[in-house]
């Protein structure tokens, strides 16, 4: 391993990158003997990095850089592992997530029995009449989705929601449709549905606008305190993947307010870049705010809109019916004319728009609305987002690339939610998650989880991406796969780039935040598939470690 290592410094290493101050002043830190892939292609690779006040400093040989330390200098021995830039998971829920972690019963099992026993043991512990909630079910990965009956069962006496963990959908039992006004005739609300069996019974099945109505009758709005608290325990988490940025995908006022006093309280141990609810638009234009105001800890990203439903729980919009499903589409979540309204509105404030869409048609709708605002309102460099960007073809491609934009789509999905690809199909899949077809175009995707979606893990994301093989071994839509480098690339400084950051961090160089992840293995020597074993040892962040296996 050293010889080969050396080979690659004696290339790679040509000269030592620094900032002038180091010649007056020795750094806080040198990390050294280690692999470094600073995914900077002035200096791809190192065996040292000196960092002072949270940025580094000077990338270089080990001789190099520890010359430089001086006697009040941290030495940290790497011991010839693999050091890459801190990942960032460009769409994600922390704050909601980490608040669901601490109230909610955690319902991601693979059988009926124990998600049934998990909420029984938790309505035990709840005073009657009270609700019972649980997160991160997905009836893709239990024998059947779970029935009203069977919640009936589960919690009797409390009205029992279970949120499916692609955000969407949800199942409810009988006293949450009795507590939310909903009988076997109430009619679907627009753009949601209560799903009925064959004898029109409630299955207990609701969908997108549907599950609204049972939402807004929990008492959930946690305290400010509680928020702190949530997004503490997520950046916690999330640091012991190596995530060392986040973007929140649908950050409220009192959300970014929640970012901001966790920071200021030092419990903030990831970068927080808010995309903003539509919802919070007016005040915020108002306010005077536009995208990038913030600091490199928490920052206001873009606005939100949906345009459509979820690929997990199959409400996208797609242009040909769902497999097994005939005559069904899925869902438009907002009109044209919205999507138009409110990102005007946004843009011509100096916003970036980050407008979720999974189907093609959705997709189309987008880059629609996407090319008007921009012929209208021309900006020099847009990098409006697409979120997800899942199912496209070459003339969407083609229209993106026309119109710079970002596509942020799921990484770890073929992967970890193979049992869900037979509703795509494997045609279909040759145009999914389609980041060889990204990166062939020039447009820079990045890595997200969407979390409670699917998991924040950037070496699964990294096998799902370069092997396109889930956990069952199947293959699907191999046309796709990238390259290991291409993928680590989409997780670190396209992710940067997705939130105008790119110069202050995403790669390991000389003035960039020193956000960094230290792995047991290389995943350049890595076969392929076992990327997603590679263990994370330690996780840093503005020259902290954050995380230590
Ligand atoms: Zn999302």
């Amino acid at each position: 391993m050293a010889s080969f290592s050396r080979r690659d410094f004696l290339r790679g290493v040509g000269s030592l990158a620094f900032l002038p101050l180091l010649r007056s002043q020795p750094p806080d830190l040198v990390l050294y003997n280690g692999i470094i892939r600073t995914v900077d292609s002035v200096q791809p690779f190192a065996q040292a990095v000196a960092i002072s006040a949270g940025r580094f400093v000077a990338i270089g040989s080990d001789h190099e850089v520890l010359g430089y330390g001086g006697v009040a200098t941290r030495k940290f021995d790497l011991s010839g592992k693999t050091v890459l830039p801190g990942f960032i998971d460009a769409h994600a829920h922390p704050l909601a997530s980490g608040g669901q972690h601490l109230r909610m019963v955690a319902c991601d099992f693979p059988t009926i029995a124990q998600v049934v026993g998990a909420l029984k043991a938790r309505a035990e512990k709840t005073t009657t009449g009270e609700w019972v909630l649980g997160f991160l079910y997905d009836d893709s990965k239990t024998e059947h989705p779970v029935t009203r009956e069977e919640l009936d069962a589960a919690g009797e006496g409390h009205p029992v929601i279970v949120y499916h963990r692609g955000g969407h959908i949800a199942f409810v039992n009988s006293l949450a449709f009795r507590a939310a006004g909903v009988s076997e005739t109430t009619s679907d609300p627009e753009g949601g549905r209560f799903e009925h069996d064959a004898s029109g019974h409630l299955t207990g099945r609701v969908a997108d606008k549907a599950v609204e109505r049972f939402r807004q009758l929990i008492p959930s709005q946690p305290t400010p305190g509680q928020d702190r608290e949530a997004v503490k325990l997520i950046a916690k988490m999330m640091n012991a993947k190596g995530i060392t940025s986040v973007g929140d995908a649908t950050t409220s006022p009192a959300d970014l307010h929640a970012y901001q006093a966790a920071h200021a309280a030092g419990e903030l141990s990831m970068r927080v870049y808010c995309i903003m609810v539509v919802e919070a638009l007016e005040q915020m234009i108002g306010a005077g705010i536009q995208t990038g105001l913030g600091d490199e800890w928490v920052r206001v990203g873009g606005v939100k809109q949906f345009a459509d439903g979820s690929i997990s729980e199959r409400t996208a919009r797609l242009s040909q019916p769902y497999i097994g499903m005939a005559d069904y589409y899925g869902l438009f979540l907002s009109s044209e004319e919205d999507l138009y309204k409110n990102g005007r509105k946004a843009y011509e404030a100096g916003w970036q728009l980050c407008t979720h869409a999974n189907g093609d048609v959705a997709i189309e709708r987008v880059l629609k609305v996407y090319e008007r605002i921009q012929r209208e309102i021309p900006r020099k460099d847009p990098r409006n987002r697409i979120e997800h960007c899942t199912l496209v073809n070459d003339s969407l491609v083609q229209k993106m690339r026309e119109l710079h934009v970002i596509p942020v789509p799921f990484s770890g999905y073929v992967y970890y939610h193979g049992e869900k690809m037979h509703f795509y199909g494997p045609d279909r899949l040759q145009h999914m998650f389609a980041m060889r077809s990204f990166l062939d175009a020039g447009l820079r995707p990045t890595d997200s989880s969407d979390y409670t979606a699917s998991p924040f893990d950037p070496m699964m994301w990294l096998q799902s991406q370069v092997t396109r093989t889930d956990k069952q071994g199947n293959r699907w839509g191999i046309n796709q796969r990238i390259t290991v480098e291409e993928a680590i690339q989409c997780g670190t400084i396209n992710g940067a780039y997705a939130s105008y950051e790119e110069d202050i961090k995403g790669s390991i160089a000389p003035g960039k935040l020193a956000d960094l992840i230290v792995l047991g293995r290389d995943p350049l020597r890595e076969p392929p598939s076992s990327l997603a074993s590679i263990p994370l040892e330690r996780t840093m962040v503005g020259g902290k470690w954050v995380y230590e296996s």
